[in-house]
């Protein structure tokens, strides 16, 4: 069986490293913001290129805290409008629910899923404060001309890089510092993932990361005495010990990625089968997953199934017909609805040995219309 990601064995690749480590935070007995916390947010906003990171529980709540650390500034208020591509993970939208602000959708380009730049110009009203863009898959958003848009219009940009880690853009620029704030997230089926939930916050706004640290301390920055109301959102110390691991081999395995997505560009040739729309693997992606588009999806994945090759749907359902979304159940995507329709995650990761890219490639080549 080929499975879709196989998380032991990407973990069990550092066994020795992760072991001495773990028994490490055991020995230190301090388990919350100690010195491997410390040492990782200085390695990871290092690795990224922005001057702060500030470790938090999640990805989801690095999102909610950059939208509500905006608003604690000054910089965003209750209502304001914040765009957002529709064929999104729920978790990007809910961020922008949670933290007050009133999501904007947009249709995403036909060919990356990403932000399609026009749609976000057509979509810019008066009450307009905010972008997210999702590097969907482990694919870069186009921010350079993101970028002079918000800057045109005065508009916060925020990434959400939960499925982008070390992607590099043709400047040289990397996930993380090519907007104003980026959320990551470390859940373990991450690119770089945690042995639990973890997450952080990387910008170079100096105000924003000390907002955002002491909102998710209890809205504290000296013990006992509270500045704002905050939550309880922190990176623990044994997961921030894993990322310390995990981060000395993320370009690595990210390489892997690429070879393999190479394989599948290059050697997947089905006429029921509609690949990414790039011939090369290049560094602006990291193939956090590798989706292909089919127009009889089940009969795909049953087929695959029976040939001994897991798959996963990145996402089922799109947020709008969501019971959690009701409100919006109006709204006509059509292209983000086609997108859930069709498309299919193939298996992709820094552990999977070439007999299995082999077969993957085999059987769907070999795969007939049903
Ligand atoms: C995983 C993910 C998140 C949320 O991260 P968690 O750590 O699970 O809260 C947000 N956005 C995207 C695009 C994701 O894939």
């Amino acid at each position: 069986m080929v499975k879709f990601l196989d998380l032991k064995k990407i973990n069990l690749a550092h066994e020795a490293e992760l072991k001495q480590i773990l028994e490490q935070v055991l020995l230190n007995g301090w388990y919350i913001r100690g010195k491997f916390h410390d040492e990782f947010e200085q390695q990871f906003a290092g690795y990224c290129g922005t001057s702060h990171c500030v470790g938090v529980a999640n990805g989801l709540d690095a999102l909610i805290l950059i939208f509500k650390g905006y608003k604690e500034l000054g910089i965003l208020k209750d209502g304001d409008e914040v765009i957002v591509q529709a064929n999104t993970y729920i978790a990007s939208i809910l961020s922008i629910s949670i933290a007050g602000l009133t999501p904007v959708f947009v249709e995403p380009d036909a060919e990356s899923y990403n932000l399609n730049v026009k749609n976000v110009k057509d979509a810019i009203t008066d009450k307009t404060k905010a972008i997210l863009a999702v590097h969907l898959y482990g694919k870069l958003s186009p921010m350079k001309e993101l970028m002079a848009l918000a800057d045109e219009r005065n508009l916060i940009l925020v990434e959400d890089c939960a499925q982008s880690h070390g992607a590099i853009d043709d400047r040289g620029i990397k996930a993380g510092n090519l907007s104003h704030a980026a959320a990551f997230s470390f859940y373990p089926g991450k690119n770089m993932g945690a042995l639990g939930d973890a997450g952080a916050v990387t910008t170079s706004d100096e105000a924003l990361a000390t907002t955002i640290k002491t909102m998710g301390n209890y809205g504290s920055k000296k013990k006992y005495y509270n500045e704002v109301k905050g939550v309880n959102s922190r990176l623990d110390e044994i997961q921030a010990a894993v990322l310390l691991i995990k981060l000395k081999y993320i370009d690595q395995e990210n390489a892997v990625r690429r070879k393999i997505a190479q394989r599948y560009l290059d050697e997947i040739k089905n006429p029921h089968l509609i690949l990414p729309d790039h011939k090369q693997a290049k560094t602006d992606h990291v193939y956090h997953v590798f989706a292909i588009r089919c127009e009889q999806r089940q009969n795909l994945i049953d087929y695959a199934e029976s040939n001994g090759i897991q798959t996963l749907i990145h996402y089922p359902v799109p947020f709008h017909k969501q019971d959690a979304y009701t409100e919006y159940a109006h709204l006509s995507l059509p292209l983000t609805e086609l997108i859930h329709e069709q498309i299919l995650s193939i298996p992709i990761s820094p552990v999977m040995e070439k007999e299995e890219v082999d077969h993957v490639i085999t059987v769907l080549n070999e795969y007939r219309s049903g």
